[in-house]
């Protein structure tokens, strides 16, 4: 289905959970989110019932696996293989539990992951993550990708003030290295964030300034593609410079249920209680519908939470 501005709304991204065994400076407080009553949370098979809906309603091209992290909501294998048969199905992963999970997820009918890694440094990793966490644990997790065709492979970091700017040029090397596709997100002054944004043209500066000048040569998605003097590709996802929202196709399935047609905020839909108040399936199909036709162009930024609504 198009919305009001020609857009294919064809791409969901599904949060399984709230929590997370990281705590991530730009994505949640120190202390962790504040507690959410179980029942609150979507029970697997209500994922999945709703999750065959969205794409009764739009008929989706993906499905995208996200959290908090994902890999820490139990049953997680069973929800893959619940709706992988829909459309392609695909998981953002922080990667700890990936070498864990990496080949029943691949059997259960997951393509691919994208993964997140915001240094080479181990005390940077530690810093931004709060967490004991050090690249090589991020490097066996890429390798369990690989080595059960969780592929390609793409490592998203972002862009952090005074943390990891500096080591951008020497990160695009390391994923060539890797055989995976770097790209780097501006941090979006989300709720619990304590960070510093550096925007699109001075990571491209910073690239451009070590590995010789950037050409862009495609858009994947909201990754804008460029490609070095020295011939590496690599991606920046710039949500705060703009720009991403013409080519959006996403909607967002929070683990409380709510549909979100704009990580910047507007209108929602609560599926869980149309889903727990018996409402039909003709019903929810056709909320979905009117709920893509208010999709906005560009929302401000803030005031909603990372590890709330997935990322
Ligand atoms: N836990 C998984 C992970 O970290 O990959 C999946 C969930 S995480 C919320 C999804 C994506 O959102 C990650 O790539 C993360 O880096 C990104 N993210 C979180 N907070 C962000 C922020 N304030 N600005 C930009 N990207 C952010
Ligand atoms: Fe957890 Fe991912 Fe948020 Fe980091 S970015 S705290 S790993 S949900």
């Amino acid at each position: 289905m198009k919305d009001s501005y020609g857009r294919r709304i064809d791409y969901l991204r599904v949060s399984v959970t709230d929590r997370c065994n990281l705590r991530c400076i730009y994505c949640m407080p120190e202390s962790g989110i504040p507690h959410i009553e179980h029942s609150a949370i979507l029970r697997l098979e209500e994922i999945q019932q709703l999750t065959g809906l969205i794409h009764q309603a739009l008929n989706l091209r993906k499905i995208r696996i996200t959290g908090g992290e994902p890999l820490v909501r139990r049953g997680i294998v069973s929800l893959v293989k619940g709706v992988s048969p829909l459309t392609e199905t695909v998981m953002t992963t922080n990667g700890i539990l990936l070498s864990e999970f990496a080949a029943d997820l691949r059997s259960a009918g997951l393509s691919r992951v994208n993964i997140s890694i915001d240094s080479l440094k181990d005390e940077v990793i530690r810093k931004v993550t709060r967490r004991n966490v050090t690249l090589n644990m991020i490097e066996k997790a890429i390798e369990a990708a690989r080595n059960n065709n969780l592929n390609p492979v793409k490592v998203n970091c972002v862009v952090l003030k005074g943390v990891n700017s500096g080591e951008l040029a020497e990160m695009v090397r390391w994923a060539e290295r890797m055989d995976v596709t770097m790209r780097f997100i501006e941090h979006m002054p989300m709720t619990g964030s304590v960070c510093s944004h550096v925007p699109r043209d001075e990571i491209l500066r910073e690239i451009s300034a070590d590995l010789g000048s950037a050409e862009l040569i495609a858009t994947e998605g909201t990754a804008d593609m460029y490609v070095t003097d020295s011939g590496i590709r690599f991606g920046v996802i710039a949500p705060v410079a703009g720009g991403m929202c013409a080519n959006c196709t996403r909607l967002r399935l929070t683990a409380e249920g709510e549909l979100l047609p704009c990580l910047a905020g507007g209108e929602s839909l609560n599926l869980r209680d149309m889903l727990r108040s018996g409402s039909k399936d003709s019903e929810i199909i056709k909320a979905v519908h009117d709920l893509i036709a208010k999709k906005p162009h560009h929302g401000a930024c803030g005031g909603v939470s990372m590890w709330r609504i997935g990322g």
